[in-house]
C-alpha cells in the first residue's frame, strides 16, 4: 500500500491510500491526534446516504491493509493516539481482520473506538464485549421500514435495540458511557417530532447517550441536511428530556473527510 495523495482543508487530512492490487481507500486525520481508518473496499450494507457504499462491496482489507493506514500517516509525520473505525465499510463484515487490528493498535496503547450498524449480531455480541473506548450504534431512524430505505442490510430494530441493552444493563456507569446512539439528521426523513420522541424513549430506556450527527450533502444523493434551526430544536428537545447529546463536531461536517464522504477510488471520478 500506499499514499498517492493528502488533500486537507484547514481541519481534516483526507489520505488517498492505493492498495497493492490498485483500489483507492481512504483514510481521515483530524483533530490533531485522531485517525478514521476503513475496513472494506467498498461496502455491502449499501446505507442510501453514504458514500462509501455506493457500489457496494469490492473485498475485504486485509489485517496488514488496516494497520497499514495507521503506519503510513504516522510515517508521513501525523501524530495518532486515537483510532476510530468510522471510514469506508462495516468493521463487523470483516470481523477477524478488525479484531486483530483492534488488539494490535491496543498493543501500542491507542484508543479504539467503533461506529456500527450492528450487523451482522453476532459479531456486534462479540463487539459489545472487547475492550474498546467507545461504540456507537448506527440507529439513523427508529421506525422500521424506514431504517430499511437508510440501511437496507441490517437487522431489526428491536433485535439491535435489545442486544444491546441486554449487554449493557449490568454494566457501571463509568463503563456505560463508553456506549451511544449514532442518528443522522436528514431533512425530511427522520427529524420529525414524532420519530425523535421514539428515539428519546430508547435513549432514556437504555440510558445512553446520543450522537447527533449533521448529514453531509454527496454528490449523487437526494437527501439533504438538516437546517441549523431544525438541528438546534431537536438538540434542545433531546436534552430537555435528560438525554445527554453528543452534536455533530466541526471535524465531521466537511466536505473533506466528512461522516459519510469516504469514497474507494475518488481519484477516477472526483474533482477534488
Ligand atoms: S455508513 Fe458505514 S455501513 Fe453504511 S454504507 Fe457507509 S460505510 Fe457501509
Amino acid at each position: 500500500m500506499e499514499v498517492i495523495k493528502v488533500i486537507n482543508d484547514e481541519l481534516n487530512n483526507l489520505f488517498e491510500i492505493r492498495t497493492d492490487d490498485g483500489y483507492t481507500i481512504e483514510s481521515v486525520h483530524y483533530r490533531g491526534n485522531t485517525l478514521c481508518i476503513s475496513s472494506q473496499v467498498g461496502c455491502s450494507v449499501k446505507c442510501s446516504f453514504c458514500a462509501s457504499g455506493l457500489k457496494g462491496l469490492i473485498r475485504n482489507l486485509s489485517f496488514e491493509e488496516i494497520i497499514d493506514q495507521y503506519k503510513l500517516v504516522v510515517k508521513n509525520g501525523f501524530n495518532v493516539e486515537n483510532i476510530t473505525f468510522a471510514g469506508i465499510g462495516e468493521p463487523l463484515l470483516n470481523w477477524e481482520n478488525v479484531k486483530k487490528a483492534f488488539e494490535y493498535f491496543k498493543s501500542l496503547g491507542l484508543k479504539v473506538s467503533f461506529y456500527t450498524t450492528g450487523f451482522p449480531l453476532s459479531n456486534f455480541k462479540e463487539l459489545l464485549t472487547i475492550n474498546h473506548n467507545g461504540l456507537t450504534l448506527s440507529l439513523h431512524s427508529v421506525l422500521e421500514d424506514k431504517r430499511k430505505t437508510l440501511i437496507p442490510n441490517s437487522h431489526s430494530i428491536d433485535n439491535l435495540i435489545s442486544t444491546l441493552e441486554d449487554y449493557i444493563k449490568n454494566l457501571s456507569s463509568r463503563k456505560k458511557k463508553l456506549y451511544s446512539i449514532g442518528y443522522l439528521l436528514i431533512e425530511g426523513v427522520n427529524d420529525s417530532q414524532e420519530e425523535i420522541d421514539i428515539l428519546i424513549n430508547i435513549a432514556k430506556r437504555l440510558g445512553l447517550s446520543v450522537s447527533l450527527l449533521k448529514y453531509n450533502e454527496i454528490e449523487g444523493i437526494e437527501y439533504k441536511t438538516t437546517t441549523d434551526e431544525k438541528y438546534e430544536e431537536i438538540f434542545l428537545r433531546l436534552r430537555k428530556n435528560g438525554i445527554k447529546v453528543t452534536l455533530s463536531n466541526r471535524y465531521r461536517t466537511r466536505k473533506i473527510g466528512g461522516c459519510g464522504t469516504l469514497m474507494v477510488n475518488r481519484l477516477q471520478c472526483s474533482t477534488f
